[in-house]
């Protein structure tokens, strides 16, 4: 993108907002085919702004749930979120968000899930309340208003798993990947509500106002999510 760099030395960088972890991990060969080599290992640096072999891209790492509220305020440019979290995101701020590009990675789905041996399918024909525990609220309450179920949510923000086993609910709504936590806690998933990936998104603001410098990432991005999805 040098070409089209901003050299203006009083000029902010592009920010991006990310979160450590899984999303950081399969950015990093995106960045690096966008020609962006990444300075600093969040997992040990303990930075939150770090900067990139681009002097005019930086990255600033946030909770994975806040990253699109950094980038709708205009703190950051760009954001990579989970679809888990934009919907989550999108019910209280419709419309906040530039969407555009399907990055395809930490791809998983947003499952139901009970207790082994729990009749899930009777449960909810009985017309009975199902008591569902889970930290993604409105999708839930969304799914299951379209089957026409009624249910309590009980908010929590981790550890899902250990709520059938408790008592605490009779169902969860969680990400499921490799399928192994529920195994490992007698639980099986019912239901699938939405394959989930991560996305690119845009502050409105800054698509319009530095359009020249975030066209080239953009599509950069845009590519290198395409050959990810094809390997
Ligand atoms: P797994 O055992 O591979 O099915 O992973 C399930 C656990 O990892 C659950 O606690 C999920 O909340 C979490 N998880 C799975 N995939 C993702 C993802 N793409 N982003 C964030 N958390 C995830």
């Amino acid at each position: 993108m040098s070409s089209q760099t901003n050299t203006n030395p009083l000029a902010l960088p592009i920010t991006l907002a990310l979160s450590k972890g899984r999303i950081f991990d399969e950015t990093l060969p995106l960045l690096a085919a966008a020609g962006i080599e990444v300075s600093e290992n969040p997992e040990t640096s303990r930075k939150l702004i770090i900067g990139t072999s681009n002097p005019m891209v930086r990255l600033i790492i946030v909770r994975a749930s806040d990253v699109p509220t950094y980038v709708e305020y205009g703190a950051a440019d760009l954001g990579i979120a989970g679809k888990d979290v934009l919907i989550e995101h999108a019910s209280d701020h419709p419309g906040g968000l530039y969407q555009p590009i399907d990055l395809n990675i930490a791809r998983c789905k947003l499952c139901v899930a009970v207790r082994k041996g729990f009749d899930y399918s009777s449960a909810v024909k009985q017309g009975a309340r199902l008591r569902v525990a889970t930290k993604y609220v409105n999708a839930a309450r969304e799914h299951f208003a379209a089957k026409g179920v009624y249910v309590d949510l009980i908010k929590l923000y981790g550890s899902m798993e250990l709520a059938p086993l408790v008592g605490l609910a009779d169902a969860i709504v969680d990400l499921v990947s490799t399928g192994n936590t529920l195994k490992a806690n007698d639980l099986v998933a019912v239901e699938d509500i939405v394959e989930i990936s991560s996305r690119l998104i845009v502050n409105r603001a800054s698509l319009k106002t530095r359009h020249a410098e975030l066209q080239p990432l953009l599509d950069a991005f845009e590519q290198a999510s395409r050959s990810h999805a094809a390997s």
